[in-house]
Order: C-alpha cells, then structure tokens, then sequence
C-alpha cells in the first residue's frame, strides 16, 4: 500500500492527520462527531486517546490494517478512537474486546503497542465537577425516567459544554498510558461470496454452512450467531 501513502501523509485523511499533528482536539471532535452525532465526554476522551496513540506510535492510517486498534469498549469512546486512529469497523482495523473498559490499544503490525485506559479516579470525578449534568443523565438515561423535551437538551447541551471542556484537562491524570507488546491475529483475508440455496442472498463464504447437501447462510440454517448490539457481544 505504500504507493498511496505519501510523503504528506494519506491524501483522504489529510485533515485529520494535520488536526493531529497541531494537537487540535477541538476540530478533531466535531470531525468524530459527524459519525457519534452528538458531542460528549467519552467522545473526546476516545479523540485525546486516539491523538495520543497515534503520536507516540508515529503512525498514519491508510486504512488497509498496517495499524491496528483494539477496543475495551463500545461506548462513545470507540467513535472517537475510530476517527483519529482511522481504524475502524469497516475496514477491519478494528478489533472489539468485549470487556466495558474505557481503553483501547493502538498497534503496528509489528506488535508494537501502547494501551490508554481512562483513569478511574479521573472518571469517578467527574460527578462532581458536573452535578447538573450527572443529574439529568442519572435520572433520564440510568434509571429511564420520562423527561420533558427540555430537560433532554438541556442534558445534551451540558454534555456538549462538557466535552469541549475535558479537550483541555490535563492528559497524566486522564489516562494510564502503558507500552506493550500485542499478539495480533494474521490479516483478514478476502472471502469469496457464494449464494445461499434458500433465501439468495449472497454471504461471505466463511460465514456459509450446508444444510441437506446446499450452501445455505446462517439465518436460513437456523444456526446460532453472534450479534453485536448496546449490550455488547452475544449469541442470537
Ligand atoms: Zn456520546
Ligand atoms: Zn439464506
């Protein structure tokens, strides 16, 4: 892939490696926030993270798995560390570790990583440095109470103002930054599509079975899957 990568950088992600670069975690959330479609803590905690990795790994994504994220979580922090590091669901960059963990590791291919875990104490703080936030999201997200329309923007807002705000809280007490050495599985290889007998519709071979002698996929199997959703990884 070198060939696309040049001397400036990958051409597609010109402006976020130079919002990288500049340390410019302000433009880089409202890039994050095109794809998370609101602003808010854990979506800058997840930009800063990303930015940081990324800077101190001295790499540049040309999105084709020369660099490699592992995720620990999938909250509003995964979305920041997507857009940033450039390692994403899509591009099989990304590898998701279903364990709630604030944290993520940025590795080259040779091995070579750096872990950023959101520090506790820094996370159990914020309560208290934003109550009214805390407050209306405890009440309308945690416990599932109905609001009125205003108490809803008033708690996005709040998020908001928070978000910008944490960009420029200091990075030794927002993280644990650790170096490590990762085991990576090989690269993805390039399935090719057969048609299941049943419904036609077209799979990934890998993900085909046969049921009586035909290729079949797995819904028309009736086989168990994996599912991913807000609850993490589980069989369907
Ligand atoms: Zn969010
Ligand atoms: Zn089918």
């Amino acid at each position: 892939m070198n060939e696309i990568q040049t001397i400036e950088g990958n051409p597609v992600r010109k402006e976020v490696e130079k919002m990288i670069s500049e340390n410019d975690y302000e433009g880089l959330i409202f890039k994050a926030a095109e794809l998370h479609g609101h602003l808010c803590n854990y979506l800058a905690y997840g930009v800063m993270a990303g930015c940081i990795a990324v800077k101190e790994l001295g790499v540049k994504s040309t999105g084709m798995e020369e660099v490699i994220a592992i995720c620990e979580t999938n909250n509003c922090f995964s979305d920041g560390v997507q857009m940033v590091t450039g390692c994403s669901f899509g591009n099989n960059a990304l590898i998701y570790k279903d364990v709630g963990k604030t944290a993520f590791t940025l590795t080259r291919r040779d091995g070579k990583g750096i872990r950023i875990i959101l520090d506790a104490e820094f996370e159990d703080s914020r309560e208290m440095e934003y109550p009214e936030a805390y407050e209306l999201w405890n009440r309308l997200i945690v416990k599932g109470e109905q609001g009125s329309p205003e108490e809803y923007g008033r708690m996005m807002q709040l998020f908001h103002e928070m978000s910008l705000k944490e960009l420029y809280k200091p990075i030794d007490k927002m993280f644990k930054i650790e170096k490590i050495k990762v085991d990576l599985p090989p690269p993805s290889v390039m399935a090719l599509s057969v048609k299941c007998a049943i419904c036609g519709e077209n799979i990934m071979e890998t993900k085909a079975r046969v049921k009586n002698g035909q290729t079949v996929c797995l819904p028309c199997a009736n086989q168990e899957k994996y599912i991913l959703d807000s609850t993490g990884i589980s069989i369907d």
